[in-house]
């Protein structure tokens, strides 16, 4: 499974960072079974245009397909979305990330710092997560 990949394989990880931003690992585990963006948004509330951000980008390198669905429960039209784990597993392995520019790649720079856990982030991350953090839900406030 892809996730085995990511949790073993720190290039590949790095590697879906990269490509698909830091949302994409908190989804991952999501995506084992065909799921809709809604129902990943219940889960970890978070925003469900957000989660369907990092959908699209892995739709843009052929990596999920989707299907219309009538959902029984809300009444609407919604879209549920197959991982293409294979694909996936190959595209980690193989595509090299793209090559950053500064010479300190290995310390991220975290300007961000969850107030409960200490758990470090990017502003692009604790965006992501509307500065609530993926662990213990405490407010991300800038580490300055
Ligand atoms: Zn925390």
């Amino acid at each position: 499974m892809v996730n085995r990949l990511i949790s073993r394989n720190v290039d590949a990880k790095n590697n879906a960072v990269q490509h698909f931003g830091e949302l994409f690992i908190v989804i991952l585990p999501y995506l084992k079974r065909p799921v809709s963006a809604e129902y990943i948004s219940k889960k970890i509330r978070i925003k469900p245009s957000r989660i369907r951000a990092v959908l699209n980008r892995l739709f843009n390198y052929n990596l999920i397909d989707y299907k219309r669905c009538f959902d029984d429960d809300t009444g609407k039209y919604t879209y549920v979305w197959t991982l293409k784990k294979e694909k996936l597993k190959r595209f980690l392995k193989d595509v090299p990330a793209p090559v950053s520019n500064s010479d300190d790649d290995d310390s991220a720079v975290y300007d961000f710092v969850c107030t409960g856990c200490k758990q470090g982030y990017t502003f692009d991350a604790a965006a992501d997560y509307s500065f609530r953090c993926y662990k213990c839900g405490a407010f991300i406030d800038s580490g300055a």
